[in-house]
């Protein structure tokens, strides 16, 4: 579902209304709001009226979703960061330019998320799409170094959702909330089988229309091939980092760095909309590995899964630093520059690293959309791949979730064509 900005009613000329939207008006149709009034607030898309709020809800929104108005301060821009800009527009920097960007500090950092947030508003307007997350399991073969789900972490309180939990778990989402892209996420499980998952991915498609991406890691080809056959459409999959000896370092008796590239070649060849990116901040990552990062995310990604490394009690780099939320938002700034259509989700990862103002600040800094966790309560605190923080807005962005019908599927799925077109040409 999505969430976009409301806007104030100041005139009604039949069944037509002038809206007030930031310093700018605007006529919508209200056929589909007849009751409206002068001085209500409501949500609009494509130029229609689909729902009056509460004035005391469409501040909260606005003030969510409100656009970056920075003290512009021209005089402090080098001309070499406003040669990078005008650069940016043809979608394409050099690794140099990358790192520059992500180097950049007060007025010139605040430029770049400023930018970034125009480049978002033109290709994206205000819509911010709201996904869901469902953690089914945190059992996991693996022991990434940085990760709490580490097969060696023995405190661990391990558990399984049953099929039937996860695809009542799902419908529910899509059928009541109105979510129409959910992630099913879990550790390396084995104990799912391919033909658990397909019978699973099948039994939710046959009773709600949703989107389902499925982040399980590395099961082979043959796996990922059934799941597309499933119906699933695409996968989350990060690359982790570019750095092949930190990789290396960071997955000791693991994941390799080419198994997990052979990994995204396959996803993208079977046709899965493929979320991928890479964790910022890990411990001796430097800026030219988050450049080079970012080239891999510029050439595999579909959509775009990064977030900051947040250490996690239990495992070899607990006592770490943690990833510099402000590095994120560079991050995402610079992907926004080079990918405008692209979808970026703010992780909860960064919202645990810079509190609930990391949301806004992401969505500020280039992001436009936001996963929110819908494993079940009895479940969730046992998902601990870094101490997470929950916040309780979550039922705001939920209960004006837009188009929680039709529309808000057919936007995501001419958008995911669009993407995977662009690709294949
Ligand atoms: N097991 C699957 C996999 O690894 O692809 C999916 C689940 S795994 C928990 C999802 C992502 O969590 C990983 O790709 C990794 O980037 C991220 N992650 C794990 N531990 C993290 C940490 N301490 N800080 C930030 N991200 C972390
Ligand atoms: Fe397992 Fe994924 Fe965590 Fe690695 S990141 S330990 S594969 S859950």
């Amino acid at each position: 579902m999505c969430l976009t900005i409301p806007a104030k009613v100041v005139e009604i000329k039949g069944r037509e209304a002038i809206i007030q939207k930031e310093s700018a008006t605007k006529t919508i149709d209200i056929s589909l709001v007849p009751d409206v009034k002068i001085g209500d607030w409501i949500l609009f898309a494509n130029q229609t009226a689909v729902q009056v709020i509460s004035e005391t809800d469409a501040k909260e929104i606005v003030d969510l979703l409100e656009s970056y108005h920075p003290n512009a301060q021209p005089d402090k821009l080098s001309e070499k960061f406003k040669n990078i800009i005008e650069n940016s527009k043809k979608r394409d920097l050099t690794k140099e330019e990358i790192i520059y960007l992500l180097q950049t500090k007060d007025a010139e950092k605040e430029a770049l998320y400023s930018e970034a947030d125009v480049v978002r508003r033109a290709n994206l307007q205000d819509f911010i799409c709201i996904h869901g997350i469902i953690e089914f399991s945190n059992y996991c073969k693996n022991d990434c170094a940085y990760c709490g789900l580490r097969c060696q972490n023995s405190e661990v309180k391990h558990y399984r959702m049953t099929p039937e939990e996860i695809v009542s778990t799902a419908v529910k989402a899509a059928n009541v909330k109105g979510y129409k892209l959910l992630v099913l996420q879990s550790g390396e499980d084995p104990y799912y089988t391919a033909e658990m998952f397909a019978d699973i991915i099948q039994k939710i498609k046959a009773t709600a229309k949703v989107f389902i991406f499925i982040s399980v890691g590395e099961r082979g080809l043959d796996f990922y091939k059934k799941l597309k056959e499933a119906g699933a459409s695409g996968t989350l999959f990060r690359f982790e980092t570019a750095n092949t000896k930190l990789f290396q370092k960071m997955h000791p008796n693991g994941k390799n760095f080419e198994s997990r590239l052979e990994h995204l070649k396959f996803m993208k060849e079977l046709g899965y909309f493929v979320a991928t990116g890479s964790i910022i901040g890990l411990p001796e990552q430097t800026l030219e590995d988050l450049a080079d990062d970012i080239m891999i995310m510029k050439k595999w990604a579909n959509m775009i899964s990064m977030g900051p490394f947040v250490p996690s009690k239990n495992t070899p780099l607990e006592k770490e630093k943690s990833g510099d939320p402000e590095m994120n938002f560079k991050m995402i700034s610079v992907v926004r520059l080079l990918m405008p259509k692209i979808r970026i989700p703010v992780v909860t990862a960064l919202e645990t690293l810079a509190d609930e103002g990391g949301r806004k600040k992401g969505l500020l800094a280039g992001a436009n959309s936001l996963m929110l966790n819908l494993t079940p309560g009895k479940y969730r605190a046992n998902y601990k791949i870094y101490d997470n923080k929950f916040f309780d807005k979550e039922s705001i962005w939920e209960k004006y979730g837009l188009f929680k019908a039709e529309e808000s599927y057919q936007m995501i799925e001419e958008r995911m064509g669009e993407e995977l077109n662009k690709v294949i040409k």
